[in-house]
């Protein structure tokens, strides 16, 4: 039998197709319709054994995490967004290590490394993400043999994001965002993501949705949005994209709403900002088109965005994609 002492897991972002908030709960929660869609671009989360406990650097005298996680690291492609990734337990894939060693009994010591390439704090599930790539790994290397099941459970434990990462392509998001249902959608999209240099809390990206929508309906699916996806038509897509949180992050962030203007200005089929910003994600097609007119669009956005000057990093990306999986 072949003993695994790494195992690396690849895990896509996401982008809310439609995101509902409905009312503050008296749990501080908010009820959500949240259509989750698995993009293209992934963070790669490594865990290895380790033989011992090396706190990193970072981590501090006052550092929580359990003798199960030996070393955290972080590198990738993010430029400003890496200096924003905690490497102590307050880590969501730290968290992860530390459920699931304590829900399964099964920890060993493990070196765990993410290679981000997802913005950080950028309202496309990044760390929720990388959750998901961990529980996944450990679940292997520890042998735990769980089901998915099993590991979405887990998932939610840890986020109301974790479950989507775990399963991919194109789902709707009940509740707080776990209850996850999958929503079949034929077609696959070419979408143009604008990184913004800052990022947005959700917290303060809530708090601030409060303040401006204290009278908010009880969310509902959106009929228009469910019908694109079936029938694959990126054009009614792009007309159905719609993020009740997208005040909220534009009051907080003002520039966003030239960063949308400029992306939909250079023909995009619709543009929004992702789940609570501040990325922004701009659909340039798919579905039954030709790859020459989607490539054109998707060139003259790129083209405009980068020229802005209101963006970090402009990235493309297609989806759906399936969600965490080992490579
Ligand atoms: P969401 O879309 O789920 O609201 P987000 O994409 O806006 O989330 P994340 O990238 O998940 O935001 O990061 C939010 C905060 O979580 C970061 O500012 C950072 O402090 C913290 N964090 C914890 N773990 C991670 C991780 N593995 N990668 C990135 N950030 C993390």
């Amino acid at each position: 039998m072949t003993v695994n002492t790494t195992v690396t897991v690849r895990v896509p972002a996401k982008v809310n197709l439609q995101l509902a908030v409905g009312p503050r709960r008296e749990d501080g929660f908010h009820d959500l319709v949240n259509v989750f869609h698995a993009v293209s671009l992934f963070d790669e989360v490594t865990v290895r054994e380790a033989l011992s406990r090396r706190p990193s650097p970072s981590e501090g005298t006052g550092s929580a995490a359990g003798p199960v996680l030996a070393e955290l690291t972080a590198g990738g492609s993010l430029g400003s967004h890496l200096s924003r990734v905690p490497l102590d337990a307050s880590n969501l894939a730290a968290r992860a290590v530390t459920l699931l060693a304590e829900g399964t009994g099964r920890g060993t010591p493990v070196a765990v490394h993410l290679d981000k390439h997802i913005p950080v704090a950028g309202g496309m599930a990044g760390g929720s993400a990388d959750a998901a790539a961990t529980l996944l790994a450990c679940d292997r290397l520890w042998g735990c043999g769980l089901s998915e099941e099993e590991l979405v459970g887990y998932a939610a434990d840890l986020g109301s994001d974790v479950p989507f990462a775990l399963l991919g392509d194109t789902a709707v998001g009940l509740g707080r965002g776990e209850i996850l249902r999958p929503m079949p959608s034929p077609g696959r999209f070419r979408w143009v993501f604008a990184l913004s240099a800052q990022g947005l809390s959700t917290a303060s990206v809530f708090g601030e949705y409060d303040r401006i929508r204290p009278d908010a309906p009880e969310p509902r699916l959106d009929r228009a949005l469910a019908d694109a996806l079936a029938s694959g038509d990126p054009v009614a897509l792009g007309a159905a994209l719609t993020n009740d949180l997208q005040e909220a992050a534009l009051s907080l962030l003002p520039e966003l709403e030239r960063t949308l203007k400029t992306g939909g200005g250079a023909g995009a089929l619709g543009s929004l900002v992702s789940g609570s910003g501040p990325t922004c994600a701009f659909l340039v097609g798919g579905g039954g088109e030709a790859e020459s007119v989607v490539a054109e669009r998707e060139a003259a956005v790129v083209e405009a965005l980068e020229g802005s000057g209101l963006c970090e990093q402009v990235v493309v990306a297609d989806g759906d994609v399936p969600g965490a999986m080992i490579v």
